[in-house]
């Protein structure tokens, strides 16, 4: 890892508008914030929508970096990016359709729960299309509740074969939405 601080591993998904673009962006911007360094990135994975019926497909990735901001100050970071992207949470949808979400899923080894702040993410476990791509970039990483390296889950994920990708990231082979 180059930057300093505590690495992190983060799950970017979009299902509205411009996939790609809204994924790239998010990218950007974490590559251009203070006290962040992106350090891998994944293909970007299209996946079957989880949640209410009638939604497209996502696009979906993962991103590792190191930072020295908080977990709080990280996942506000998160909340603007996806603000910038037309994010609107106003609908109340659990799992529905949305431009960008950005998930915190790792922080180091540390355990938090707090107030709108869950790391590890509880739900990481249960999803393919955050298994998959996060297990590209970082096998090896801890997850800290369970002590398995995320390898180790991708590998047991019911659902995570079939899951379909959609070639190079910041390629322009991918189909359009
Ligand atoms: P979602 O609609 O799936 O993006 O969920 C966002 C909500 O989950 C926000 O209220 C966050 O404060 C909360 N949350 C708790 N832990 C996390 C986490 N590790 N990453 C992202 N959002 C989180």
């Amino acid at each position: 890892m180059s930057g300093a601080g505590v690495v992190c591993a983060v799950a970017l998904g979009s299902n509205l508008g411009d996939r790609h673009e809204h994924l790239s962006a998010a990218l950007a911007a974490l590559g251009s914030a203070a006290g962040v360094t992106v350090e891998r990135v994944s293909r970007f994975w299209e996946t079957e929508p989880v949640g209410p019926p009638g939604q497209g497909r996502y696009l979906n990735a993962a991103v590792v970096l190191t930072t020295t901001l908080s977990a709080r100050t990280l996942l506000d970071l998160l909340q603007r990016i996806e603000r910038d992207r037309g994010r609107d949470r106003s609908d109340g949808v659990r799992n529905g359709p949305r431009t960008l979400d950005l998930d915190l899923l790792l922080y180091g080894q540390q355990t938090i729960r707090e107030p709108g702040l869950e790391v590890p993410h509880p739900r990481m476990l249960e999803r393919p299309f955050v298994l998959g791509p996060l297990a590209e970039v970082a096998p090896d990483l801890v997850h800290p509740t369970t002590g398995k390296r995320v390898e180790s889950f991708a590998s047991i994920c019911p659902g995570l074969v079939g899951t379909e990708y959609s070639g190079p990231a910041r390629g322009s082979s991918l189909p359009p939405p």
